[in-house]
């Protein structure tokens, strides 16, 4: 199987399948545990935690476990509005957020909240004057992603949080980084940001496991209430195997980072330069700014058609982002890209275990897909 759908999960890495392994059947313990196997398995953790923060960038401290990065885009959100409730009702999101930022989002209107959905131009990025122009006195958080997942657009956070400083607002800086995560280079102070979301199954960990960042200083309120696990703000026992798979997934990442940027950057760019020159009609929609996501479209022909005669022949692509499961994309909607375009649009994205070879198949699987499916007629 040809496998380039790594935005939407990827294999998990051996070493942390084998961490969790560990966790799971000799450090087994619970963190709260008085006894030697629960000490073990929290100064497990803790470890794990110093791994994660180091690839990362930040302190220890201020990474909290989660169970996906859906979980982490949710929490942010609403302890962005809690801390600001006594000054506004404002926040400010761009349309091609992943549905775990836009879902409370609309939640919150129905609560009173306004929300500004600030619209991409055609290759998916939204300019930060765009965030300028709708900031607000009662503005209390700017929620705008690192990476999109459908187009590999990178957004400009950084830019976000020195316009934020220089107009002297108090809005909260969420980034939903899921997708730029050891992928692009930055840390959460590099951006600015105050809340910023990881999963750990894009990187080669597991499904069911994330962190959310939460800049040192900010008083946050507790997610889940219950034993006090993760200082009191997120209960619940400790996913430890997961956790580990997380730490060993995140710690090979970073110490191969920058060699797998610029293989990646150069995987993708061959990709597109073969199908620019092979497959008849493609439109290249979004050539993506992180290294392992782009998209393109082959006008006229259903996407749905073309992953299941491309998934016919061994290789597994997808139409979007998962999520979406059949229905059209938001963010392909919110590109202002014509209908034709629209429902051709096929995502590629790879991993550092692609290969050139993978990539002159899938040229000829779509040639014939552009082949045969007009032949059938459809
Ligand atoms: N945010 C982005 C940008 C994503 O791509 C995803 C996963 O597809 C998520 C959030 C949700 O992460 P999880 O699957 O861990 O809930």
């Amino acid at each position: 199987m040809i496998y380039f759908d790594h935005a939407a999960t990827t294999r998990v890495l051996p070493e942390a399948a084998q961490a969790a392994c560990q966790v799971m059947t000799e450090d087994y313990g619970n963190p709260s545990s008085l006894h030697a196997l629960g000490k073990q398995a929290a100064q497990r953790v803790e470890e794990d935690r110093r791994t994660l923060a180091q690839a990362l960038g930040c302190q220890p401290g201020e990474l909290y476990f989660t169970s996906c990065g859906t979980e982490g885009d949710n929490w942010a959100v609403r302890l962005a509005v809690h801390l600001g409730r006594h000054r506004g009702k404002h926040i400010i999101t761009t349309a091609v957020e992943h549905a775990a930022v836009l879902e409370p989002c609309k939640e919150l209107e129905q609560q009173g909240y306004s929300v500004t959905y600030l619209t991409p131009d055609r290759t998916g990025r939204v300019p930060a004057e765009a965030v300028e122009e709708a900031l607000r006195e009662d503005t209390v958080l700017v929620s705008m992603m690192l990476v999109n997942n459908e187009t590999g657009a990178l957004q400009p956070v950084g830019e976000v949080s020195r316009l934020l400083r220089g107009r002297r607002s108090a809005a909260l800086l969420h980034t939903d980084a899921v997708q730029g995560f050891l992928k692009v280079p930055f840390t959460p102070k590099s951006l600015g940001a105050d809340l910023l979301t990881l999963s750990a199954h894009k990187i080669g960990g597991l499904k069911g496991s994330g962190a959310l960042y939460i800049r040192s200083g900010l008083r946050a309120e507790p997610l889940l209430r219950g034993g006090g696990q993760e200082k009191g703000l997120r209960s619940g026992t400790e996913p430890t195997p997961q956790i580990a798979a997380f730490a060993a997934a995140a710690r090979l990442g970073a110490q191969r980072q920058s060699e797998h940027i610029a293989y990646l950057h150069d995987l993708k760019a061959y990709t597109l330069d073969l199908l620019r020159a092979q497959v008849p009609g493609l439109t290249v929609v979004s050539e993506g700014d992180a290294p392992h996501i782009c998209a393109v479209s082959l006008p006229g022909r259903p996407s749905q058609v073309v992953v299941r005669f491309l998934s016919d022949r061994g290789i597994c692509l997808s139409a979007g982002s998962a999520c979406h499961r059949g229905k059209a994309s938001h963010v392909y909607g919110a590109m202002n890209l014509s209908k034709a375009v629209r429902d051709g649009m096929l995502r590629i994205s790879f991993a550092p275990s692609n290969t050139r070879e993978e990539a002159d198949a899938l040229a000829q699987a779509l040639t014939a897909a552009t082949r045969e499916l007009v032949a059938a007629g459809r």
